[in-house]
Parts: C-alpha cells; sequence; structure tokens
C-alpha cells in the first residue's frame, strides 16, 4: 500500500457534534407561537437531541422508520431534525399549511411511525388522526400539557422524553447513503411526491452552500431563517449553521413584516432567508416603522423570482446586498446563487442590476444544460432558451416509493423550467414550461412581466398568466394586487412596460383583484387564476 486518508462516512451527527463543541455558547433563540422568546445553544441542543434520539429507540422507532414533524422553525424542531436523523431514522417534515386530506395522503404515503407536532396544531392533529393508518406515537413539543392529554390520551411529551432521555447516547455510524429526511414537493398539480434526503447529499449540499460564492455563512453571522424547515429543508441553512457555527433566530409561526422586523432589529440579524412574498411584507413593515434593519448584510431571495425592483429597494435603502437563488426540492434545494465575479466591478448601477436580478451560477456540484422539445441540447449563450436540467450529488434520482427513475435516459433531471444561461453560467428563469405564455407561436415569459409590475409602487403583487385570444391564441394579463392605500390604474401599469421590452410582449389588460393565492411555500397559484381569469379577454382581437 502506497499509503491512505482517514475514510469516515459523511454523516449528519458529525454537524451537530461539531457546533456542540466547538460553538457550545452560540445562541439559538426561538419566537413561540405566544410571542415570547427562549434562548437556548448549540452546547444545549446537542445534548437535547442525544437525549431524544436515546427516547426513540426507547420507543422502539428502528433505523429508517420515518418519523414525522408538524411545526414551525424553532429549538425544539432542530433538535427533532438532528435526533431523528443522527441516529439512522429519517425526519420527515410536514408543511402544515396544506389541506387535511393532502396530509393524510402524504403521512400514509410515507408510513410515518411517529409525529412531532407544536401545540398549535392540536386542532389539525384531531382533525387527520383517526385515518393515519401507521403513526404510533403522537408527540407534542413542548412540557406536558393537560389539554393536550385530555384531546389525545396517548399524547407523549418532548420535554420528558428529552428530559428522561440519555445524554450519554453514542451517535451511531452507518453507511453515508442511508436515507435521512424527506420532504414532498409542493403538489401544484398531481399528488405531491416525495424526495428522499441521503447523509452523503446534505453533507455536500452543506459544504457546497456554506461557501463565500454561495451563501457564504460564518461563525460570525446571526441568521434568520424565515423560510420554514418544511420547505425543502429550510433550504439546508440549519445544517450549514451548524457546520459554520452561526447563531440561529428561529421564527416560530410570526412571518408576518412586523415580527421579523424586530426579530431583525432585536437581535442583530446579518443574514436572512426567505421567499419574496415575506420580503414584500417586511420591506412594507420596515418603510412603515422607520427601521432601515441597519444588522441585516445580506438576504437570499429563492422559492420564486425576485423583482428586481425588491433587489434595487434593498441595496439602496437597506445597504443589504440580495442573493438571488434558485433550486428545488428535488435538487436539496440550492443549484444556484447570484454572485458577482472578478470582472463585474466596472458594471453600472443598472447593468449590476439586470445582472443580479437572474437565478445566478451553478454550486460546484449541480451541472446544468439546456435541452429543445427533441432533446437537442441548446446553446449557453444568454439568450436561447430551454429546459433547464441539472444532475449533481445532491439530485433526485427516484422518488420515494417508487420504482422508475425520475431522469433522462442520458441520466438528468427535468426541473419542469425554462431558462437562459449565458457563457458565465448566469441562468435566468423564464419560467414554468405550464406557465410560459404561448402568443402567435412566440413565448412571452410572465416573470420577466411580473418583475416589471411590481416595479410600480402602486403595486403590492403582480401574477401574469396567459388568457386566451381568438388571434394570438393567449396573451398577457396582469392580475394585480394594489399595494395598501394606492389608486394605481391600468393605463398606469401599462405605461410601466413602455420602452422596457418589445412592443408584442406588453401585456393585454390589468385585472385587479384583493388577494392573489399562494401555495404553502409561498408560490402563486397560477393555475388558480387562470381558471378565474383565462378567459378575460374573450372576444378581443377577432
Ligand atoms: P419547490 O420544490 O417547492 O421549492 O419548487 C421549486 C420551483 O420553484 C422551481 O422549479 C422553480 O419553478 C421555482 N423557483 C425556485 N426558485 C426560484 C427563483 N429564484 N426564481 C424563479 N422560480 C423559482
Amino acid at each position: 500500500m502506497l499509503g491512505s486518508m482517514m475514510k469516515r462516512d459523511l454523516l449528519i451527527s458529525d454537524l451537530l457534534v461539531h457546533a456542540g463543541k466547538y460553538h457550545c455558547d452560540t445562541r439559538i433563540v426561538s419566537r413561540q407561537t405566544d410571542g415570547s422568546i427562549t434562548t437556548t445553544s448549540w452546547g444545549e441542543v446537542s445534548v437535547d437531541a442525544r437525549r431524544l434520539a436515546s427516547a426513540l429507540e426507547r420507543l422502539g422507532c428502528a433505523m429508517g422508520d420515518r418519523i414525522a414533524t408538524l411545526a414551525w422553525n424553532n429549538a425544539r424542531h432542530l433538535g427533532i431534525w438532528f435526533a431523528v436523523s443522527g441516529s439512522g431514522r429519517v425526519c420527515h417534515t410536514l408543511n402544515p399549511r396544506l389541506f387535511p386530506e393532502q396530509l393524510i395522503f402524504i403521512i400514509n404515503d410515507a408510513g410515518d411511525r411517529a409525529l412531532f407536532f407544536d401545540r398549535t396544531f392540536m386542532p389539525l392533529i384531531l382533525a387527520i388522526r383517526d385515518r393515519l393508518r401507521t403513526v404510533e406515537h403522537f408527540i407534542a413539543m413542548g412540557p406536558r400539557d393537560d389539554e393536550v392529554t385530555a384531546a389525545v390520551p396517548d399524547a407523549l411529551f418532548f420535554d420528558e422524553l428529552v428530559g428522561d432521555g440519555d445524554a450519554g447516547y453514542v451517535w451511531p455510524t452507518f453507511a453515508e447513503d442511508t436515507p435521512s429526511s424527506l420532504c414532498y414537493t409542493s403538489g401544484t398539480t398531481g399528488s405531491p411526491k416525495g424526495v428522499l434526503f441521503h447523509h452523503r447529499s446534505t453533507m455536500l449540499h452543506t459544504f457546497v452552500i456554506a461557501q463565500r460564492d454561495m451563501v457564504g455563512m460564518s461563525a460570525r453571522d446571526i441568521v434568520l431563517p424565515v423560510v420554514p424547515m418544511f420547505h425543502a429543508n429550510a433550504w439546508g441553512v440549519p445544517y450549514i449553521a451548524a457546520m459554520c457555527g452561526a447563531s440561529l433566530i428561529m421564527p416560530g409561526s410570526g412571518l408576518d413584516g412586523d415580527s421579523l422586523v424586530d426579530l431583525i432589529d432585536d437581535y442583530g440579524v446579518t443574514l436572512a432567508l426567505g421567499v419574496p412574498t415575506i420580503w414584500q411584507m417586511l420591506l412594507a413593515s420596515a418603510k412603515a416603522r422607520g427601521s432601515t434593519l441597519p444588522s441585516l448584510e445580506r438576504n437570499v431571495i429563492g422559492g420564486a423570482a425576485a423583482p428586481p425592483s425588491m433587489i434595487e429597494e434593498f441595496r439602496d435603502s437597506f445597504d443589504c446586498e440580495t442573493l438571488h437563488g434558485w433550486g428545488m426540492t428535488e435538487i436539496s434545494p440550492v443549484a444556484t446563487l447570484n454572485q458577482v465575479k472578478a470582472g463585474h466591478g466596472a458594471l453600472l448601477p443598472d447593468e449590476m442590476t439586470l445582472l443580479r436580478s437572474g437565478q445566478g451560477r451553478p454550486a460546484f456540484g449541480v451541472d446544468m444544460r439546456l435541452v429543445d422539445d427533441d432533446g437537442n441540447v441548446l446553446p449557453h449563450d444568454g439568450e436561447t432558451q430551454g429546459a433547464l436540467q441539472v444532475r449533481g450529488h445532491w439530485v433526485v434520482e427516484t422518488y420515494f416509493g417508487m420504482a422508475s427513475t425520475a431522469l433522462t435516459d442520458d441520466g438528468w433531471f427535468d426541473t419542469g423550467d425554462v431558462a437562459t444561461v449565458d457563457p458565465d453560467g448566469y441562468m435566468v428563469i423564464r419560467d414554468r414550461t405550464k406557465d410560459i405564455i404561448k402568443s402567435g407561436g412566440e413565448w412571452i415569459s410572465s416573470v420577466e412581466l411580473e418583475g416589471i409590475a411590481m416595479g410600480h409602487p402602486g403595486i403590492a403583487m403582480a401574477a401574469v398568466i396567459g388568457a386566451a385570444h381568438t388571434k394570438w391564441d393567449e396573451r398577457p394579463v396582469v392580475v394585480a394586487v394594489r399595494a395598501e392605500g394606492a389608486e394605481v390604474t391600468e393605463a398606469a401599469v401599462l405605461a410601466e412596460f413602455e420602452g422596457r421590452i418589445a412592443k408584442w410582449q406588453i401585456p393585454d389588460a390589468v385585472i385587479f383583484t384583493d388577494e392573489i393565492p399562494l401555495s404553502g411555500t409561498g408560490k402563486m397559484l397560477k393555475n388558480r387564476l387562470r381558471e378565474r381569469f383565462g378567459n378575460a379577454l374573450a372576444g378581443r382581437g377577432a
């Protein structure tokens, strides 16, 4: 033998061992449902997780068993994550915003053996528990509580399991391709599908997404993951925070603008992550209350397209650098993030805004390609658009419980997004395949039109859909919600498009509405808008 290096499997428990040993006192702050704040530390979370893992053993949960959580972001949820995955079980995060029917389907499909729930979700548990076929243990996340016991007589309590658990528990070692967590896709169409992450895929994602040209987290950061732990593992933030020893501020159920501004200002948050609708509310609240969010150095926006005006507003009014990222549950979820390269220092502000409005460059470990309808690979010239496909170390291969592969014949995953990629790798999402507007044989990007409409100060939110048209098949129509107190007209919104895009791409109409329906992870439900407004142009342009 010429020599060798140590071989250790990449296991999630090592993240917590590291954080507990070297960042023992670093704070984990949680906002509880009643608004009160509790503070713990990586040291305490690491002990609690070991105690809880030993308790799961005593309950008879085996390696590979799925253990579900129905919870907001808080320290107990964090402890459960590490206890479940670290001990070789599978942490299945449930989205409490789903309909009871969807939750029942997902829990039965996953075959969850135990279910942890925030006390606030007790009504939901009562509504679904009789139809759950596999759940043996219901565990309330808190101290013993008579009201819970009265409603769910056999309920167990997190604090008791931890209190009685064994702090001397030793994390087991096993192969790094052991499953660690399970997350179902949004399922806005069809039944939701489970994506089963492995220790190895999660660890590689964590190493890479922590890097400077990705979210660039450090032990000096105070991080607010607004993105819920049930939305694609909070984009991996809790793992990355443990690896880097960053402090976490967990917002609980308080995802409104005022609560988030308070958390940022009270705890000096340096980095926050969330979907565009969250930032919309946060910006409105910060402006109304006169906060400039002085501690916030950067924010990550993903999950849906960030309007360019939002990126500019963070830069110009809050001195905050926005990192626009793209990913999906099937990609663990981060694939690209928008960070500049050395040569971009000379860009003018408008050019910089344009560059940073896109979804950014791929992380090492994920490759991208564009293909046309016949599967031909298209050039990365920044102009040609095609179906975006990816492959890499943290991309799904087969969905949970499904025998057939989710990949193309030559091993790529089709994301369902349409994009352009430039020679430097900067990718721009043009649309979901099913949302793109086909007008007279040409494609129009609804994402681009939404970005322009939302740049109007009188508009709080805008979705652009293709409405049926007798001459052009489809024409773009803006469905918009006015900003509070604004009296903006259709003509004023349409004027916003003049000179910004080709004339034939300018929408035919603006429809004002009170609310745009959102999915459980904050995405605009355009299929519902199409059902409602898809015939808005009937009779026009014959
Ligand atoms: P999910 O798995 O629920 O996170 O959904 C993934 C989908 O969200 C992607 O396929 C995209 O269609 C969309 N998405 C995520 N990030 C962005 C972004 N920055 N811009 C536009 N769409 C995005």
